[in-house]
């Protein structure tokens, strides 16, 4: 796998809301690992908002296992995990493979039944295609961010048109 391949997401849309849940269940596809900050949830915030409540419910009922993969504090995720009732693994070390092998194991699944949703190219791409998972690319929900991702959002965005040229669609809403 090339460089960039490691960095190319499966799909690129706007949002986690998006995301065609019966196409990725068609392929096989039974766990959704998903990043927290700008994925979920704006960066740090503590809340859990009605239309995730509202998404959660309708993976969970599909028959999706979904579980946080997150770099933040285990303090933080923890805390939003509670919150939000979903299994998480903090300070997970994205792209390494650990994390995403912690979530793995507590489901008994293989990457090949796994999905991974992020806002970020460098940790949640290339981590989830480093493991042969499915990956999701999402924008981040807002441009306030740790300053450690505000520097790597420098090297995406002279990736992205790479990526564009080999081929990656960009959300509808950022067409013209
Ligand atoms: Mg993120």
């Amino acid at each position: 796998m090339s460089w960039l391949e490691t960095l190319m997401p499966d799909e690129y849309v706007a949002s986690i809301y998006e995301i065609d849940l019966e196409r990725l269940w068609g392929r096989g596809i039974r766990l959704i690992l998903t990043d927290l900050d700008n994925t979920l949830v704006p960066w740090n915030q503590p809340t859990v908002p009605e239309s995730l409540t509202k998404w959660l419910k309708q993976a969970h009922d599909r028959g999706f296992h979904v579980c946080i993969v997150s770099n933040n504090t285990s303090g933080r995720v923890l805390e939003f995990a509670q919150l939000s009732g979903l299994p998480a693994v903090g300070a997970a070390k994205k792209p390494k493979p650990i994390g995403f092998q912690q979530a793995l194991d507590r489901f008994q699944m293989d990457a090949k039944q796994a999905v991974m949703v992020g806002d970020q190219l460098f940790t949640d791409i290339r981590g989830g295609n480093r493991l042969g998972m499915y990956t999701v690319l999402v924008l981040p929900i807002e441009p306030n961010e740790w300053w450690g991702t505000r520097m790597v959002r420098n090297l995406e965005r002279v990736t992205m048109p790479l990526l564009c040229a080999r081929g990656l669609q960009r959300p509808n809403s950022l067409r013209r």
